[in-house]
């Protein structure tokens, strides 16, 4: 068997990559953790956690420094890298971040999903200045201020239900008249005094001063109407795209990007596993991707035994 620098390589330390760690490192498996930011991955974006088991309500970043303790306890390492690429030389894969190149027995991916973003004018010059993507990140800065946010999904819905401790008012834009959101999160926003809801509507323009937003262009979908409604601030949570540009040659991805896996997180390539949000899947959650992260732990030590035969 060839000797490498790791047995196991795991890529991001989001909630999957986190319990990949916990499992292969459990396992006696050399392990490291490449992550390019902070320990966490979304849950450090994440106000309020009250569907992960064990936990009435947690804040997202205590769940973040609680799970990061419990994968660093059986000696799995950590440092900070963004890799660049995988290279797959069959029994072994190298893993290359932009200052330096390991080599390890199994891959795990677990890069997770970026926020989309709309694409419209003005969303980028004002990106920091009223545009985000993070409520928890920036909500404290439009205290008092009228809010809006796009999506009628679970991020739209419970983070625009988490800003209305911050805005004079939220609204809540969405292009269609029902919301994707889970019918719990949807219940309490209608229930908001401070939460409007512009049903059948698309944004089509973000509208500042040239130092920050002032408010945003709309269009009602079915009468062609335009309106423009002042705001400090546009929260945009429009969906997810995959993390897999690094891994784009492995050919292991759908046509969208997402990574296709088998039922113990294998992809195509033996010895390269994927976790969590960036897999194709249909519900991306911290449960879920705790879930994926064991059971491709488990495998990867299922994998070096076989490969010692
Ligand atoms: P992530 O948490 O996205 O972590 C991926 C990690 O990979 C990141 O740390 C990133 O920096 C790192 N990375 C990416 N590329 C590279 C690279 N090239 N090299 C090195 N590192 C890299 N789920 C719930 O169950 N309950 C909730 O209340 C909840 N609230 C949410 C609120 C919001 C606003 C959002 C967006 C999501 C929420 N979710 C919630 C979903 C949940 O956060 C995700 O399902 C979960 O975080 C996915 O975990 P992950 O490990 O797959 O990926
Ligand atoms: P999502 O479920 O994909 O929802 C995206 C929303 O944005 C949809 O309502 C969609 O409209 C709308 N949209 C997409 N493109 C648009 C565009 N160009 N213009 C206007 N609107 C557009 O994404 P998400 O809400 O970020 O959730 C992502 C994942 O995280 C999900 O798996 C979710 O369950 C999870 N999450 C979970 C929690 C929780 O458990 N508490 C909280 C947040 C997120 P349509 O409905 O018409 O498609």
């Amino acid at each position: 068997m060839t000797v490498t620098d790791y047995d196991v390589i795991i890529i991001g330390s989001g909630p999957g990559g986190m319990t990949a760690a916990l499992y292969a490192s459990r396992a006696n498996l050399k392990t490291l953790i490449l992550e390019k930011g902070v320990p966490g991955g979304e849950l450090l974006n994440t106000a309020e956690v009250e569907n992960y088991p064990g936990f009435a309500s947690i804040d997202g970043p205590d769940l973040a420094e609680k799970m990061y303790e419990g994968a660093m306890q059986f000696g799995a390492e950590h440092q900070f890298g963004e890799v660049k690429t995988v290279i797959d030389h069959g029994d072994y894969k190298e893993v290359k971040t932009r200052k330096k190149d390991f080599t390890t027995k199994v891959v795990i991916i677990a890069t997770g999903s970026v926020h989309r973003k709309l694409g419209i004018p003005g969303e980028e010059e004002y990106a920091g200045r009223g545009v985000s993507y993070c409520a928890v990140c920036d909500g404290a800065f439009f205290k008092g201020q009228p809010i809006v946010v796009i999506g009628g999904g679970d991020s739209a819905v419970e983070e625009g239900t988490y800003l209305t401790q911050f805005g004079e008012s939220v609204k809540i834009v969405h292009r269609r008249d029902e919301l994707r959101a889970q019918k719990i999160l949807q219940d309490r926003a209608f229930r908001n005094e401070k939460i409007d809801f512009v049903w059948d509507t698309i944004p089509l323009e973000v509208l500042g001063d040239g130092q920050k937003v002032t408010g945003i262009r709309l269009k009602h979908k079915k009468t062609g109407e335009e309106s423009v409604v002042d705001t400090a601030a546009v929260f945009i949570y429009v969906g997810l795209l995959p993390v897999t540009e690094p891994f784009k040659e492995l050919g292991i991805t759908d046509d969208e990007g997402w990574i296709i896996t088998d039922d113990t997180m294998a992809t195509k390539i033996p010895g390269i596993f994927a976790v969590g949000d960036v897999r194709q899947k249909t519900l991306r959650q911290i449960a879920t991707a705790v879930g994926d992260g064991g059971q491709a732990g488990q495998e990867a030590y299922n994998y070096i035994e076989a490969l010692a035969d």
